[in-house]
């Protein structure tokens, strides 16, 4: 479903993605975990298309996001493929984004109304479901400043499945929330991998959620992979000396 091929991100002279390759299948749930700086947060905005790549090919099922154009140089997608290929691909960012000037429902409504064309009742029902499926029910008329952090957050996930992307990226979406209301977002995502047929990638630092919810966990160091397992195998037996010596910190 995402595959990166020889994917290659610089900030100027910092090279942050060094020649990545990432292979993950349909409803696949995969973890990436490591150090800070290590590149994890910029795989997801280079899936989302909100950073451009200085090297490499990046699929998103089957379709890729950037081509080379006629002198050989990697160019984005035209704006209309990219703009499709965004709405299979729906991202949740730690600091949760929501338009503060909207209800919740109308966060909920907006993108597939105006992205997808649905009919305002239509995107009504769509998003009603899904709040009421993310425990938000009784707050859809609340604007976002109402609500507490696991809400908003819970609000943003919500927002995110209304576009039926197939690919969910969730981008430390704890981090930023108080210990008390991590276990509500952390339920919702649990149910998503359980219930719904999604891809998702997560960064995460919540190591005990990504051994239990993850079918790989994969290990980031200095821009590239350095292992990459089932979650057993990552946190019982790490085999890269970088792993053993990061897990031992953290854990
Ligand atoms: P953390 O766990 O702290 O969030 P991370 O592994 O997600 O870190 P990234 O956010 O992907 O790391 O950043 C990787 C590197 O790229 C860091 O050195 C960061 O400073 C740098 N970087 C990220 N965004 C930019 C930018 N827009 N301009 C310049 N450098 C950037």
């Amino acid at each position: 479903m995402v595959r990166m091929a020889g994917v290659r991100k610089c900030y100027g002279d910092l090279v942050v993605l060094d020649d990545l390759d990432l292979d993950i299948a349909a409803n696949e749930t995969v973890s990436i975990i490591g150090p800070s700086g290590s590149g994890k947060t910029t795989v997801l905005r280079v899936l989302m298309t909100l950073e451009e790549i200085n090297g490499g090919v990046v699929y998103v099922d089957g379709e890729p996001l950037t081509h080379m154009d006629k002198n050989g140089q990697l160019v984005p997608a035209s704006t209309k493929h990219q703009r499709k290929q965004r709405s299979n691909i729906g991202m949740v960012f730690q600091h949760f984004n929501l338009f503060p000037h909207m209800s919740a429902l109308e966060n909920c409504m907006e993108a597939p109304v105006q992205v997808l064309g649905l009919s305002k009742a239509e995107a009504k029902d769509r998003a009603e479901g899904l709040l009421d499926m993310v425990g938000l029910a009784d707050k859809m008329g609340e604007h976002p400043l109402r609500l507490s952090g696991g809400q908003q957050q819970r609000v943003a996930i919500a927002r995110a499945l209304a576009m039926r992307p197939k690919v969910m990226l969730f981008d430390e979406v704890t981090s930023a929330l108080d210990p008390e209301v991590i276990g509500e977002v952390l339920s919702v995502i649990r149910k998503l991998s359980e219930e719904f047929s999604l891809t998702m990638v997560m960064v995460t630092h919540q190591m005990g959620f990504a051994r239990e919810i993850s079918d790989r966990v994969c290990f980031f160091d200095n821009g590239s992979i350095a292992e990459m397992g089932e979650p057993e195998q990552i946190f019982t037996e790490p085999q890269n000396p970088r792993t053993q010596q990061f897990l031992s910190a953290v854990l």
